[in-house]
């Protein structure tokens, strides 16, 4: 780890290859929720070393992405810029005897792997390749062979104290010495990842429990090169409801078809983050609420089910208590009037955001209610009581009173003509708060059934 008092630097790693899931948004905002909370600098760094698979729409969906859940990222970083680090890197492990050349093919490794199985032996790579003579190797290479690059593993007891799973130990000679540099030349992500790590001065990765026997082969690199590991924690995985786990390829529950189903960006943090923790899944004010909850420890090993459909309680429980001015912005956007007063007044009824914006027509915009004929008369007459402005919260109780002595009527066949016939709707927020916001001008012509 970095010196204690530093502040921390934590990475989010995704390949771009692919639009990225609700899993990936759980990595990606606990490591940028602790580096925020702790002070520190949360860096995107595209692993996009696999030419063939990275794509620059996909680099740009992510970043657009993690924007809209509201991290972006302090510094952007593309692996496939900074090739000369790797090679540098390589050639350092190779001068200390730690990266030597295997020419095995796929079909001569698959069956060694065989035969191994077939005797009852871990199918490890068999490290054939330090036996070679010169001359061996010489002739090889004559054949045209162009050798792949193995590091050399230490063969001992590698300890971490992980972040979400406590202390933790790996026998590297259970392994196959990895493969750094593929005989075209190119990197796997394992050196890459720790070179970059060791540049950037990252002193947390925090990644899916699927990296955690990378981290042993990675804390063997990291000292390789004379360098002290990061903090490491592993959290558990995210799965569908049917337990069958996400895939960017298969474009599994991505951040882009939740933020246009109309999901709240905050719903979607809350849940890619508390699901699978022994904090209860509950809608957040701001994504620094969020952080406060956020525990490595508290993190459960078993992978999570994540329930899609649960989103939609969810996000509309997050609108219903978010301030005016968490969404200030938001409502300008969209050309929503009304200020905080109608903020308040609607959120409790939105199911999502777009909601607002039928409620901002209703009462900001001309346009007519829904008046059954038989009802005509009535709300004719009920506008005759309208008070002059200005208008309270106390208006409507008072007007009420006065249509209801006058009418007769009592109950629904007082109040649901009223709201139908001012709203269009016969349900929503409380026609005590919309009256003022709709103003007297307003309310008299819809009662009279004209677009007011
Ligand atoms: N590119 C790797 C992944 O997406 C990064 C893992 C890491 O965080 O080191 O799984």
């Amino acid at each position: 780890m970095a010196c204690a008092m530093a502040p921390p630097v934590f990475r989010f790693a995704p390949s771009p290859t692919g639009l990225i899931h609700v899993g990936n948004a759980r990595t990606a905002l606990l490591n940028a929720l602790l580096a925020r909370r702790g002070g520190g600098t949360f860096i995107l760094r595209f692993d996009d070393t696999d030419a063939a698979r990275s794509r620059t729409e996909f680099a740009e969906a992510i970043t657009e992405d993690l924007e809209w859940l509201g991290i972006p990222p302090d510094r952007t970083e593309r692996q496939s810029a900074r090739l000369g680090l790797y090679a540098a890197g390589a050639e350092k492990l190779k001068a200390l005897g730690r990266l030597y050349p295997a020419y095995e093919s796929e079909e001569e490794l698959d069956l060694k792997r065989g035969l191994q199985r077939a005797r009852g032996l871990p199918p490890v790579y068999d490290r054939a390749a330090l036996t070679l003579s010169e001359t061996e190797r010489a002739r090889l290479e004559g054949e045209g062979r162009r050798p792949h690059w193995r590091f050399k593993l230490d063969h001992r007891l590698v300890a971490w104290d992980d972040g979400v799973r406590g202390p933790q130990q790996v026998d590297t000679s259970s392994l196959s010495d990895p493969v750094l540099v593929r005989a075209e030349g190119t990197f796997l992500y394992t050196l890459p990842s720790v070179l970059d790590d060791i540049d950037f001065g990252v002193s947390d990765v925090v990644r899916g429990e699927d990296h955690v026997t990378n981290t042993a082969v990675q804390i063997e690199i990291f000292e390789a090169f004379g360098a002290v590991p990061p903090r490491f924690s592993h959290h558990n995985l995210l799965t569908l409801p049917s337990g069958e786990g996400l895939s960017k390829r298969l474009g599994h529950l991505s951040l882009r078809a939740l933020r246009e189903a109309g999901h709240e960006a905050l719903a979607v943090a809350a849940a890619a983050v508390l699901v699978g923790t022994s904090e209860a899944v509950s809608p957040v004010e701001s994504l620094a609420a969020l952080a406060e909850r956020v525990d490595l420890s508290h993190i459960s090993r078993a992978p999570a089910r994540f329930d899609p459909d649960e989103l939609d309680g969810l996000t509309a429980r997050t609108l219903h208590q978010l301030p005016h001015a968490a969404i200030a912005h938001r409502l300008e956007n969209a050309g929503i009037g009304g200020g905080a007063a109608f903020w308040m007044a609607v959120r409790g009824n939105l199911s999502r955001f777009t909601d607002a914006m039928e409620w901002w027509e209703i009462v900001g915009l001309p346009r007519p209610g829904i008046i059954d004929p038989a009802d005509r008369d009535f709300l004719a007459q009920s506008a005759t009581y309208l008070p002059p402005e200005p208008w309270g919260s106390e208006t409507y109780a008072a007007w009420v009173a006065q249509v209801k002595a006058a009418s007769g009527r009592g109950g629904k066949t007082l109040f649901r003509p009223l709201r139908l016939g001012l709203t269009g709707r016969d349900t929503g927020p409380e026609l005590a708060v919309l009256l003022p916001l709709m103003g007297r001008a307003r309310v008299e012509a819809r009662l009279k059934g004209e677009a007011g």
